[in-house]
This record gives C-alpha cells, sequence and structure tokens, in this order.
C-alpha cells in the first residue's frame, strides 16, 4: 500500500471519526435542550453551541470537515425530528453553527491561547470574545433571516427585544456550559482523584460550600425578587475556594439554570411585560454571577499550584532533586518522633553514604562533570529506594537515607546493593567519556521502642562511615561493632 492511500485511509477515518462523536454529542446535547423546555421552559437551556465550541477547543482532531458535517447533522436532525419546517430548521442550524464558528475565527485571530484557559486572564478574554463574537453572531444573523419567514417566533416588530433575548441567552449558556468541557479532567487526573479520595476519604467539611449553595438557592424560592440573583454570591465564592474548576464549573452551571428559571417564572406571572423587560437584565447578571466564581477558582488553583511548586523547591536540592538537609531531618525527626510515641516494635536504619575520592573527580574532570556525577549517583539510588524511604543531601557529596521498618538483615542488603551498583555501574560524563565512581557507607540501626533523638542515629552512622573511609572505602561499615561487610 502507497503512502498516499495509507495517509488518505487514516484522513478518511479521523474525518469519519470526528462526524460521528461531534454528531452524536451534538444531537443529545440538542434534543436536551429541546426536550428540558417544558421542565426549564423560560431557560432557553440549550447546550449545544458551547458543546460544540468546548469539543473543538478541546478535541483539535475534531476540528474539520467531519466535525463541522457532524454538526449540521445533528442540528438538522434534532429540529426536524421535533417537528420544525426544512427552512426553518436550516436557518436555525445555520445561526447555531455560526457562533463556534465565528467565536473559533475570533480566537485564531487575536491568538488566544485557549489550551492555557486556566492561567492568568485568557479564561476572561474567553468570554468577552465569545460574548461579543459567536454569541453576537448567531442572533444577528437569526434576526436577519427569520422575521421574513412565515410562522416563526421572530417578528420585525419585536426583532429587537428577540435579538436581545437571544443573545442573552446564548452568553448564559456559554458561560454555564463551555467550562464544563475545558475543565472535563483527563484520564489521569482523574483516576488520581479518584485513588486520592480512595485513599484520605472525603471529610464532612469538604461538602459545606456545597451544602451551602444549594441552601443559598433554595432561599430564592421563599425570598423570590431581583435581590435573588446575588444569595449565592457567598456560597459560590467559599465553594469556589474550595473545589476544583470542573467542580465548580457544575456547581456555576446548576446555580444559573435554576436561578434564570426562578426569576423568570417570577416575572413571567407578574406580566409578560415584566418578563421581556427584565430578562436580559436577568441572564446578563447570570453572566456576570457565573464569572466570578470561575475566575476566582482559577485563581485559587494558579496560587495553590506555584505554592506546591515552592514548598518543593524550598525542601528539595535544586541539582539532585532529593531533599535538603532541613527537609530531611524535619521528616526523619517525625518518622522516629511518632514511631516512638506509638512505641510499636519499629525499626529505624540509617545509612549516611559519601563519594571516595569525589575532589579527585572534581579536580580531573571539572566541576560540571562532577555535579553530572551526583545527579547520576542519586538517580541510581533512588531507582533502588522505595517510595516511603527518605533520602536527602546532607551537604556536598554526602547524602543520607532513612528506611523504615526494615530489618537489619535487610538493611545491610539493601546498602551494599547500592554499593555494588554505584561501584559496577560507570557514569557518563560530558563529553561521553565513561568513569568508575565509589561509595562509603555508614549504617546506624535502632529497633523500637526506644525513645531517641534522630541526631544520636546520625553521629552513630557518621561514626560507622569514618570507619568505612578509614578501612579502605568502597565500603558498608555497621555502628558500635564496626563489622566490615565487604
Ligand atoms: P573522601 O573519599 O574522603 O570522601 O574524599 P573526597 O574527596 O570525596 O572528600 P572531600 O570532602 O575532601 O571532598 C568533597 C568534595 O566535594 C569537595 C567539593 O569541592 C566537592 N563538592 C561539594 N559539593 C559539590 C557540588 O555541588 N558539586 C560538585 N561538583 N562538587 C562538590
Ligand atoms: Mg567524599
Ligand atoms: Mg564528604
Amino acid at each position: 500500500m502507497s503512502v498516499f492511500t495509507q495517509t488518505f485511509q487514516h484522513s478518511v477515518k479521523q474525518q469519519v471519526n470526528a462526524f460521528l462523536i461531534v454528531a452524536s454529542i451534538v444531537f443529545i446535547c440538542a434534543l436536551f435542550g429541546i426536550l428540558a423546555r417544558p421542565l426549564f421552559f423560560l431557560s432557553i437551556c440549550w447546550p449545544a453551541n458551547a458543546a460544540l465550541l468546548g469539543l473543538f477547543l478541546r478535541f483539535k482532531s475534531l476540528n474539520n470537515l467531519g466535525g463541522w458535517t457532524g454538526a449540521f447533522t445533528a442540528f438538522m436532525l434534532a429540529d426536524l425530528l421535533t417537528g420544525n419546517t426544512f427552512l426553518i430548521t436550516l436557518l436555525l442550524t445555520i445561526a447555531n453553527l455560526l457562533n463556534p464558528l465565528v467565536s473559533l475565527s475570533l480566537i485564531t485571530l487575536f491568538k488566544l491561547n485557549y489550551k492555557e484557559y486556566n492561567k492568568g486572564l485568557t479564561f476572561l478574554y474567553l468570554f468577552i470574545l465569545c460574548s461579543i463574537g459567536g454569541c453576537l453572531a448567531s442572533p444577528a444573523f437569526a434576526a436577519l433571516t427569520l422575521p421574513y419567514i412565515d410562522n416563526t417566533f421572530m417578528t420585525l416588530e419585536r426583532v429587537w427585544i428577540d435579538f436581545g433575548m437571544w443573545w442573552s441567552g446564548e452568553i448564559l449558556n456559554m458561560i454555564a456550559f463551555l467550562p464544563i468541557l475545558l475543565a472535563i479532567p483527563d484520564k489521569q487526573t482523574f483516576h488520581d482523584v479518584i485513588q486520592n479520595i480512595k485513599l484520605k476519604g472525603l471529610p464532612f467539611q469538604i461538602f459545606l460550600p456545597l451544602i451551602a449553595v444549594i441552601i443559598s438557592v433554595s432561599l430564592t424560592h421563599f425570598f423570590i425578587g431581583p435581590g435573588a440573583l446575588m444569595f449565592p454570591i457567598a456560597a459560590l465564592v467559599w465553594a469556589s475556594l474550595t473545589y476544583n474548576l470542573f467542580f465548580i464549573a457544575l456547581i456555576n452551571c446548576v446555580v444559573c439554570m435554576l436561578l434564570n428559571n426562578t426569576l423568570s417564572e417570577f416575572y413571567i406571572h407578574q406580566s409578560s411585560n415584566a418578563f421581556l423587560a427584565t430578562s436580559i437584565s436577568i441572564r446578563m447578571g447570570l453572566f456576570m454571577l457565573a464569572l466570578g466564581p470561575l475566575t476566582l477558582a482559577i485563581i485559587s488553583l494558579n496560587r495553590q499550584k506555584l505554592y506546591q511548586q515552592i514548598l518543593y523547591l524550598a525542601n528539595h536540592d535544586s541539582l539532585t532533586t532529593v531533599m535538603n538537609r532541613r527537609f530531611f531531618y524535619e521528616q526523619s525527626e517525625d518518622v522516629v518522633g511518632s514511631t516512638t510515641k506509638i512505641q510499636t516494635e519499629k525499626t529505624i536504619t540509617v545509612l549516611l553514604l559519601d563519594l571516595d575520592h569525589f575532589k579527585k573527580i572534581n579536580d580531573q574532570h571539572g566541576h560540571y562533570n562532577g555535579d553530572i556525577v551526583l545527579k547520576t549517583f542519586t538517580q541510581r539510588i533512588k531507582n533502588i529506594l522505595r517510595e516511603d524511604d527518605l533520602f536527602g543531601r546532607l551537604g556536598g557529596e554526602e547524602f543520607a537515607i532513612l528506611l523504615k521498618n526494615v530489618n537489619l538483615n535487610q538493611s545491610i542488603i539493601i546498602a551494599e546493593r547500592i554499593r555494588e551498583i554505584i561501584q559496577s555501574t560507570p557514569t557518563a560524563l560530558d563529553n561521553g567519556e565513561q568513569i568508575y565512581i565509589s561509595v562509603s557507607i555508614g549504617l546506624s540501626f535502632e529497633k523500637l521502642p526506644y525513645a531517641l533523638p534522630f541526631q544520636q542515629l546520625i553521629n552513630r552512622a557518621d561514626h560507622a562511615l569514618y570507619q568505612a573511609k578509614e578501612k579502605g572505602r568502597n565500603q558498608i561499615c555497621l555502628e558500635s561493632n564496626l563489622r566490615t561487610i565487604t
């Protein structure tokens, strides 16, 4: 098969896939919008346009001819199946497609890096572009075509009101549904979250902001009026500082739809004029209301990430990425302290490692190559250690390892494995030259329950390390009885 045929087949397959995926999702969303009308009959809950834009933004492989044809087919099918005439369906479909089309064109034109939507002000810019771009294009097209056709809901007499209603509906749907699509966690994040919940469980406090949101929205049924728009704001702020962006997007969506419904119902019961006069205002208000928690959630998310990065940098050695001296001591004291408190038969092993003749390596091959040796050395040891072993750089070419619940024999075997791997595996230097290094190890061991300061274990291991150096290096010495293993 020629390369051309293969590429062609691959491209057709991609187009068909895009067609099927986009068509199914848009069809379900459009049908949901149509069928939800009796339920949210005033809320024009129409997720299809936002879903389509979200799909194209999130999955580039869907944004092709197949994807657009899929969307067109789905919009046509959904409306025709629910009783619209062909011409009206066609015009409505074009109006719907114009929203993502214009929004995507503007995003490309202004080079908006939407993939970084959760950084800085990208999210705000994205919604400004959508609301004055695609969301305006749809009703503009509808206003220019639909009033000239018989039996449509748009008439020339009140075309401006219909235009405003449609536009405000579009922006509300956009802010309600697009963030969900953009923030849907990928497989790995989803898996990590589930693992974390399984491991740590869900404390009751985590539900409090959600409960506050539910209560504040419920209150709008009892104290209905223009102020209802503001009821959930405090609870939403609380939620934004607690939950991830995806969950906030879901909460926001439900809050927007419910509030729009409650307030619209309230005004339509007064008079249809009151409803028309206030609807656009309510929807714009809800758009602004939803933008707040989303922006706050993003800021809070970025702050948390930054804090984690800074914390990591503060606790780890920048060259080797193992724990730095302070953090290693802190963590080790925690282990020794907590284990003695519980007074269980646990064991603590401290290995103190010092590279042999490291000064010579620096002198012969330069400081830069010395750094390479240190990095390779730590990486090799990391590969041997378990996840919960502690490994830190105490300074220069001196490192320490703390093993928990490993008996003396096993501890010696681990130390020996480290020594053996270090002496037998050559390290490639900057110029490709391979050199052999070795390490001396001092080992101290404590069986609990015996309360002791961690520094004592380090001192004992240090003494053993001194013996190992004395006896010729590249070996392990145990504390006290100073038994040479190799
Ligand atoms: P011994 O076998 O007795 O341990 O000899 P040694 O040469 O390894 O010991 P010494 O303490 O005399 O030398 C340690 C050297 O490690 C001196 C110092 O220049 C070097 N060193 C300390 N930190 C770094 C670093 O971050 N990078 C590099 N390349 N060298 C470092
Ligand atoms: Mg040394
Ligand atoms: Mg040293």
